[in-house]
């Protein structure tokens, strides 16, 4: 979903003091520069190669259009020469893109033989850079900041997750997300602002009535029920437990049906996300599983009992994530039970049944069970055990006046012996940077139940993301120490409001 081809405007700044020879020059290193990392493949979206930008009219214009054009997911800033910052003040103010200062030099080394002036005035980004970083900072701007050489692999490394991170942005503003049901009673972590959620992240978050949605479910026609089936027989294990076969395919049937309903609901609505709630189903037979399993699977978001803030957060890591190779995978979680045996300890993560198989670290099988919530016959869903390796999870709160995100690094491992009586999927975890401080920082800060999660994304995209939304970005991870953090929550109260 979503074919999106974005773009990353690359604009390079200058003045016209040094004539235009020197010009040339940095247009050529530029167009080089471009081509060179295009071509590389190190970045997973292209760098539009734009001219050189000299006057304050020009610089405005340039924002101006990137701002226009949808396809333009950010812009990258670089400072050949010295360019006087006062004539990107109208262009910083017009901006409405992901902003990044590309603090790099053409040249990788001092020419030590032969640098005189003129070398020193054409290459003089420490210079130039210092002079655009001050009026960004002054102006209150947000703009990420990557120093170091452009051919450098971890200059690479860091603009493409930035890449992703302002591709986060950009789909935050235009992010629709369908709440099929109300929050479920009485819980507080899945409730919030969704009109402050709007004004802070661009979410449009709308209700509808269940009703609709199993009208849609009903209008799906048995032949393409009956064809999804094979594709789930095909693609996935089948553990009967036990069940009679016909009825086992019967159960399975019920979510093949409410995946294409729900699915041809959400793409005719134009929505990126869903919440159910177990409680809340209409004439649906089964609490969606295998069906949301497999939505997510293919880019929706997903919150459970109602969770709203959570399936924005999974939908927008999704999109973060598209297209990486080797993807390992996104989802919702759930913090469910502990294991505390010392030195062993950690978080078993799971749901009721709406783990994304993209955690899968082998082939997923459906399984047909009871649920102990709710009043509707056994769902179908997917079971399999997770990846192991580092991820991050993220809980994004309503404080009441405004909201937070907690940015948490765990470590997902394998769980010594199978758990053949547990009937859902599940990832086992420590958080950084041991179980004791993650867990009570955690608990502190005030992070929910419902987590996304991404073994794909690192702590510092989320930080970015976060801070480009405005909102404070509390991080728990290898260098986390309680006193300190304390100290942060503090601090984040003052400067947050
Ligand atoms: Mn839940």
């Amino acid at each position: 979903m979503n074919k999106q081809g974005y773009q990353f405007w690359f604009f390079v700044g200058s003045q016209d003091l040094y004539g235009e020879g020197c010009l040339r020059h940095v247009a050529e290193h530029a167009r080089v520069m471009v081509e060179a990392i295009n071509a590389s493949q190190d970045l997973p979206y292209p760098l539009l190669y734009k001219p050189v930008l000299i006057t304050g009219d020009m610089i405005r214009r340039m924002f101006q259009e990137a701002g226009e054009d949808p396809s333009c997911a950010g812009i990258i800033t670089w400072m050949h020469t010295f360019s006087p910052a006062k004539s990107w003040i109208a262009g910083l103010k017009a901006n409405t893109k992901p902003l990044l200062h590309l603090h790099t030099q053409y040249n990788e080394a001092i020419p030590y033989d032969q640098i005189d002036m003129d070398f020193m005035n054409e290459n003089q980004s420490a210079h130039g850079g210092r002079e655009y970083g001050h009026m960004v900072t002054r102006m209150g701007l947000f703009r990420k900041v990557i120093a170091g050489h452009w051919k450098n692999p971890q200059v690479r490394q860091r603009l493409a997750a930035w890449m992703r991170t302002a591709v986060g942005i950009v789909e935050s503003s235009r992010l629709k997300v369908m709440r099929v049901a109300d929050n479920m009673r009485n819980v507080a972590v899945t409730e919030g602002d969704k009109v402050e959620a709007q004004l802070k992240f661009g979410w449009q978050v709308d209700a509808w009535p269940v009703t609709e949605l199993a009208a849609a479910v009903a209008d799906v026609s048995e032949a393409d029920t009956r064809q999804l089936v094979e594709e789930y027989y095909n693609s996935y294990d089948i553990l009967l437990d036990g069940r009679d076969q016909e009825d086992f395919r019967r159960h399975v049937a019920v979510q093949a049906q409410i995946e294409l309903g729900f699915e041809r609901f959400l793409q005719e609505k134009d929505y990126h996300a869903i919440v159910t709630h177990f409680d809340d189903l209409g004439t649906l037979k089964q609490l969606p599983g295998l069906a949301i399993q497999r939505l997510m699977m293919k880019g929706y978001g997903f919150g459970a009992e109602g969770d709203w803030k959570t399936a924005a957060m999974v939908r927008l890591m999704k999109q973060m994530t598209r297209d990486i190779k080797g993807a390992r995978g996104t989802s919702m979680l759930e913090d469910y039970t502990y294991h505390l045996v010392p030195g062993e300890e950690g978080i078993l993560q799971a749901h009721m049944l709406e783990i994304c198989p993209s955690l899968a670290d082998d082939k997923p099988a459906i399984r047909c069970q009871p649920l102990s919530m709710g009043n509707r016959e056994d769902p179908a869903r997917l079971v399999f055990t997770s990846k192991t390796g580092p991820g991050v999870a993220v809980s994004l709160i309503d404080l009441g006046t405004r909201f937070r995100l907690i940015i948490a690094e765990v470590d997902c491992r394998q769980v010594p012996r199978p758990m053949p009586k547990l009937p859902v999927a599940t990832v086992f975890w420590t958080p950084k940077p041991d179980f004791t401080t993650g867990v009570e920082a955690w608990i502190l800060a005030g992070g929910a139940h419902h987590t996304a999660f991404s073994y794909d994304l690192t702590v510092e995209q989320m930080v970015d993301w976060g801070e480009h939304m405005g909102i404070e970005a509390l991080v728990i991870d290898r260098d986390t120490r309680l006193t300190r953090f304390k100290q942060e929550i503090l601090l984040g109260q003052a400067v947050y409001r």
